[in-house]
């Protein structure tokens, strides 16, 4: 087993760390359940192969995790590895409740103390309220105690969010997802980058992507075919994991003893900064393609499960994302039809519902780490599904999202234009933008923004002013024919374009048009700014090129 620093604690970590959310379950007397056995022999086979460091958390497994991770920890092996695991931020309600789970967690886990808690999945509202209830304090008071010993978090929502977050205390780690499609989404490239300068550990889940890289279309498996070097698709995500020197462990979520040995061999065969410039040009193509056969960004973590009218969102989900990349409507047709239609068939086929069932009640809205409108997505499910309709009609093919975006201020140093949109030439203002851009100091060059903005006064008269520019940390030195503007913090709803720039048009007309007058809780938030977003995943004349759309948004 390769070994790894764990941020600033004096810790040698395995390379692998084992996820205890995905173990193989089985059915007993009607209901799912993990198979204890199965999972015991894994975890104890990880640890006799070197791995030494396990993630769980409260809500695994219907709250069996723990109690599973604590049974295979007798006989020694706790004393072998280091154990995580958190605070369910979901169910915790007063200050209180941190000792009360805290406690529970460690009698499930049969265990003195954990090696780092966790507060799960912090996002901009959960974070709030951490602060609000003085968690950090109580983490502080339950290390004081011995019952923790490092402190950490783990995250789904936007880079600025995870940036506050992490400069808001010392943490011993931050537990992000990132893999080498997702490696531009939620905390990003950039705030991996920027927790490891600030000496924190960071561990990364969801490399496999759900075990969706594990799964390439045709069209991937030639590509790896070709690739001189000889791996399977599950290695080669979970090597450019490994490649990158600020990670320290890479969490997978085992359900299988075959899996558990596949991981330990890759991570045998791990690395920092060991794949070589082809080997990275050839994940940058499998991401390309990968974004392109995504159209719902499900990763199967489960949370949203139970819904209180019995589907079972991640299948239909999956169903539908494996139409792309099987190309058999048929075949998806008739597993769809396997789902449950009615409450009556609820009552033999419970949480296995399709996606017709879902009466839009929201309860799964706030539990989906990956932002994902999830009425919105099973309503077209059924349409392409159920109704049979053509998928490209329905989900707009080119169009993947949205996500919801709480964008911080922001400052720009960049060249506008006020006119009217039809008779304004973009082949001007680019280039001149690029020109200039070259001597403005404290910029963020990894996107560039084409913001549009609308007065009053300019919508009398039909125009908007439109704004190239990149972000900058600071304002300073702005260069003659450039401006600087700054932009409060705002809600946005995130659309991909996917493919060639020529769908602009009919995608705006879509969101405006369609997607804002039909949704229920939301409106245009009106005269705020709303941008285009360009990134290295952006390339003009590309089928699988993505352009992102912030569209402004409020509460209805
Ligand atoms: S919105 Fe639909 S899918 Fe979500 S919990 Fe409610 S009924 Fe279930
Ligand atoms: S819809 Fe969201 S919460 Fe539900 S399984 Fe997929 S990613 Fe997880």
């Amino acid at each position: 087993m390769k070994y790894r620093q764990m941020g600033s604690l004096d810790w040698e970590v395995s390379a692998l760390g084992f996820g205890c959310m995905r173990f193989l379950t089985k059915k007993v007397n009607g209901n799912e359940v993990v198979d204890e056995e199965n999972a015991i022999n894994m975890i104890r086979y990880a640890i006799d192969n070197g791995v030494n460091y396990f993630d769980t958390a409260f809500p695994y497994h219907s709250e069996m995790s723990e109690v599973i991770v604590g049974k295979a920890l007798q006989d020694g092996y706790r004393e072998k590895i280091k154990l995580v695991t958190k605070l369910p931020m979901g169910r915790v309600t007063k200050t209180e409740d941190f000792d009360k789970f805290l406690n529970i967690q460690l009698k499930k886990l049969q265990t003195e103390y954990v090696d780092i808690y966790l507060f799960h999945g912090l996002n901009k509202q959960t974070f709030k309220l951490v602060k609000k209830l003085d968690l950090i304090k109580k983490m502080e008071e339950a290390k004081a105690k011995g019952k923790i010993k490092g402190i950490g978090f783990s995250f789904h929502d936007s880079f600025d969010v995870f940036k506050e977050i992490i400069d808001y205390y010392n943490w011993d780690m931050s537990q992000i997802q990132w893999n080498f499609v997702d490696h531009n989404t939620q905390a990003t490239t950039k705030g991996l980058e920027y927790a490891v300068g600030k000496g924190i550990a960071v561990v990364v889940m969801e490399p496999i992507k759900g075990g969706k890289l594990a799964t390439p279309t045709k069209e991937i498996e030639e590509l790896i075919e070709r690739a001189p070097e000889k791996r399977t698709p599950a290695d080669w995500a979970l090597q450019y994991v490994w490649n990158h020197p600020g990670v320290s462990v890479v969490l997978s979520g085992m359900g299988s003893m075959q899996m558990v040995k596949e991981n330990i061999e890759s991570a045998n065969n791990s690395g920092i900064n060991t794949l070589s410039q082809e080997d990275l040009d050839l994940i940058s193509d499998m991401a390309i393609r990968y974004r392109k056969k995504s159209i719902i960004p499900c990763t199967f973590c489960l949370y949203c499960q139970p819904c209180p009218s019995g589907v079972n969102i991640p299948q239909n989900f999956r169903l539908l994302n494996e139409l792309l990349w099987i190309e058999n409507k048929e075949e998806q047709i008739a597993k769809y039809n396997t789902l449950a239609t009615s409450e009556e068939e609820l009552k033999t086929m419970e949480d296995e519902g399709n996606a017709s069932l879902c009466i839009k009640c929201g309860e799964c809205l706030e539990k989906c780490p990956q932002m994902i409108d999830i009425p919105t997505e099973l309503e077209k499910v059924h349409l392409v599904l159920g109704e049979k309709q053509e998928i490209s009609s329905v989900f707009k093919l080119f169009l993947r999202g949205p996500s919801f975006v709480d964008k911080e201020k922001f400052q720009v140093v960049g060249v506008d234009d006020i006119g009217k949109r039809e008779t304004r030439n973009p082949a001007t203002i680019w280039p001149k933008f690029q020109g200039l851009i070259t001597k403005v100091p404290h910029k963020d060059q990894s996107h560039a923004l084409a913001i549009s903005i609308i007065t009053k006064e300019l919508a009398e008269k039909g125009e908007n002013r439109f704004i190239v520019c990149n972000e900058v940390s600071k304002v300073e030195d702005v260069p003659e024919g450039m401006i600087t503007e700054t932009f409060p913090a705002q809600k946005y709803a995130v659309f991909t374009l996917i493919g060639k720039l020529n769908n602009l048009g009919e995608t705006y007309r879509y969101i405006i048009g369609d997607w804002l007058p039909n949704n229920p809780n939301y409106d245009r938030s009106p005269f705020a700014p709303e941008f285009e977003w360009y990134d290295q995943r952006f390339s003009l004349k590309s089928d699988y090129s993505e352009l992102d759309l912030y569209i402004p948004i409020q509460e209805k």
